[in-house]
């Protein structure tokens, strides 16, 4: 496996979607001294907020600490659906009750929904392939009964749909014998993450949004009804403030730097191969996850020539030397055939872990929050962040399934999840196990 002469950490997609940050992001001089409402964070959750919110007349500025799109919402796998909580129907019951349980699914399969509503309305163009579905594999033979029973559980409190495909049969969803057979969720598709996100910038601003990057908050105090924001050399005013700042919340936002584990997830883009190898390997071009304990996640580049394939990577730091060729072995397991096939890009990112495996939204200390989406919030960011603005404008649409579900933290964590590579280290193990 090699690099060939790959830029690190710098996402496929960015060279994909031609990243043209600056005819969108605005120059930090023209920054205003008074603002009505403050977005911090240029990813879905925040872009998707500032654009219900510009939309019903609010005048909102957005900063990025780096650049638009810079944490997950460029560098994601791109691939969407409902995003359940890890919980499951049973274990989601027993920790919230059955109404609250149910809401929480229901608003799972909306976030869907509403994600590809949202593209469409807003003629968003990002390589969007609706309901082409997802095959999940089962990495062992009892994962298989296991993934069976939990969709028997969701098809019945939320109508999910799908198909087991057992071993025999695997060729129906993956052209690998890697897998104990799997179940396909017809419902569920992909979308080329970058592409999302500057057109979602876009929207914003032709809605008249204003967009700062670089831009880093480096401390926000509250006076009495406004809020005074320390951003780069300035102090600014606003009357509202939404934090969307999900794994990059730093020590700066102390509030979410306590709630949130910053878990890096890592993806590998190959060169381009032939198209119908690709297409071989995953009929009807559906994406991959799996049941394994650290997951994979793969799927064909939208033009069909290259192959995205990510997981877990082991440092808290960014170390491509390391998870490059650790996702490279994991990826020719399932596909032999990829043994000699070079690697163009490597890159990572940190997904917001939090202590319930829940998202959160709501309000702390005046300033409203949404972030928490646990490596699956392609489609939650952009449904939480409306329901953050709808929330912000005092519409009642604002009310969501997650509302007054505490947000936890757990004492003695600071912000640095020291003990992560170990536990990501022991499930590793136990995966080679089989267990
Ligand atoms: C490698 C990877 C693969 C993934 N794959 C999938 C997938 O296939 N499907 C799926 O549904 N989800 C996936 N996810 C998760 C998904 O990308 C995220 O849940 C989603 O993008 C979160 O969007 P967001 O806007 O809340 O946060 P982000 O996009 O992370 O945006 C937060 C922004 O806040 C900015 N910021 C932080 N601090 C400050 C500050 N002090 N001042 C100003 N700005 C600040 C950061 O620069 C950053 O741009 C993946 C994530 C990663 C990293």
């Amino acid at each position: 496996m090699s690099l060939s002469n790959a830029p690190i950490n710098h996402p496929f997609w960015w060279d994909d979607a031609g990243l043209q940050q600056a005819s969108i992001a605005l120059p930090f001089s023209d920054f205003p001294d008074t603002i009505e409402t403050l977005v911090v964070g240029a990813g879905y959750s925040g872009l998707s907020a500032a654009l219900t919110l510009a939309k019903a007349g609010r005048d909102v500025v957005v900063i990025d600490a780096k650049s638009i799109g810079y944490g997950c919402s460029s560098r994601n796998g791109g691939q969407i659906g409902p995003s359940f909580h890890k919980l499951g129907v049973k274990g989601l019951t027993t920790a919230f009750g059955e109404k609250t349980a149910h809401n929480i699914l229901h608003e799972s399969m909306k976030s869907l929904d509403f994600l590809q509503s949202r593209i469409q309305n807003e003629g968003i163009e990002c390589d969007l392939q609706s309901e082409i579905g997802r095959f999940k594999g089962a990495s062992r033979a009892h994962h298989y009964g296991e993934t069976a029973r939990a969709n028997e559980d969701l098809a019945k409190a939320v109508g999910l749909e799908f198909e087991m495909i057992p071993k025999e049969k695997k060729s129906a969803g993956i052209g690998s014998n890697f897998y104990h057979g799997g179940a396909i969720y017809p419902q569920d598709g992909l979308l080329q993450p970058a592409k999302y996100v500057l057109g979602l910038a876009g929207r914003c601003a032709q809605e008249g949004v204003k967009i700062f990057a670089p831009a880093p908050v480096h401390a926000i105090r509250r006076d009495g009804n406004t809020f005074t924001a320390h951003i780069e050399n300035r102090t600014i005013t606003a009357k509202q403030i939404l934090i969307a700042t999900n794994g990059y919340s730093g020590p700066e936002l102390p509030f979410y730097h306590h709630r949130i584990m910053p878990l890096r997830s890592a993806i590998i883009a190959t060169q381009p191969l032939d198209k119908a190898l690709v297409a071989s390997l995953f009929p009807n071009g559906r994406p991959v996850v799996d049941t394994s304990r650290l997951v994979l996640y793969y799927r064909p580049s939208p033009d069909g020539t290259r192959i995205i394939f990510g997981g877990r990577a082991f440092d808290l730091s960014d170390r491509p030397d390391k998870y490059a060729p650790d996702l490279h072995r994991l990826m020719t397991r399932i596909f032999p055939a990829l043994q000699n096939v070079e690697i163009s890009h490597a890159w990572s990112g940190t997904v917001a872990y939090t202590f319930d495996h829940s998202p959160h939204i709501g309000q702390n200390d005046g300033l409203f929050y949404t972030m928490g989406y646990c490596g699956s919030g392609v489609g939650r960011a952009t449904y939480y962040g409306h329901k953050a603005a709808l929330k912000m404008l005092g519409h009642k649409g604002g009310k969501t399934a997650l509302d007054g579900l505490e947000f936890p933290n757990k004492a003695l964590y600071s912000g640095t999840p020291w003990f992560l590579p170990a536990v990501l280290r022991w499930n590793s193990f136990m995966d080679r196990l089989g267990r």
